[in-house]
């Protein structure tokens, strides 16, 4: 039985799970919240889902983030090469307990979420200590428990890309710039170009 949902963005990361555990993946979720690059995932988040074959759903909540300038996902005159600049606060909590009532709904009780040890430094909300507080937190708030897991959470971006190519995976979103072909300079394609080389 289908019991998960991936919490997608079209990018590296998701996209290795989506294939990883496309037998247990019920249905994908893109949360728009605003940010830059949003078409440009969508587009791939699209692209795969439909090549697998897995449903995928889109919900917004743009409006939530709509008065925070303070990442450069979400304000382009921010330097995007420097990786703090790069944090959308409350980002994580935020997506994950938005689509638990959807979850709910699909008699899932599994949310894949792709964070990995090369978000570790600068975002605290990509953190294992960060998930187990979620898990504990969503024992207590409903009957029905949902866990949400982060199966790549020990993986570097090296591990990852590794992985990526044993699934012949290509065309993914996670530059962070506002343009149709990756910048090469934000933080996100230089970690990328890292785990390459
Ligand atoms: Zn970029």
């Amino acid at each position: 039985m289908k019991r998960s949902i991936l919490l997608y963005s079209g990018g590296l990361d998701s996209t290795l799970l989506l294939y990883k555990f496309k037998e247990e993946i019920k249905e994908c979720i893109y949360v728009k919240y605003g940010s830059l690059h949003s078409k440009y995932e969508l587009e791939c988040a699209k692209y795969h889902t439909n090549k697998i074959g897995i449903p995928l759903r889109v919900i917004n909540i743009s409006e939530v983030f709509s008065n925070d300038n303070s990442s450069s996902l979400l304000n382009n005159k921010k330097d995007n090469k420097v990786e703090s600049n790069n944090v959308v606060s409350f980002r994580n909590i935020i997506l994950v307990t938005h689509i638990l009532p959807y979850v709910k709904a699909q008699s899932c009780d599994k949310v894949l979420i792709g964070s990995n040890k090369s978000d570790y430094a600068s975002f605290m909300d990509c953190r294992d200590t960060f998930y187990k507080a979620i898990n504990s937190c969503l024992q207590l708030c409903d009957s029905f428990i949902i866990k949400v897991e982060t199966p790549l959470i020990k993986l570097s971006k090296e591990d990852i890309i590794n992985e990526a190519k044993a699934y012949k995976i290509v065309n993914t979103r996670t530059c962070y710039s506002d343009t149709v072909e990756p910048c090469g300079k934000c933080a996100s394609c230089l970690g990328l170009k890292e785990g390459v080389s």
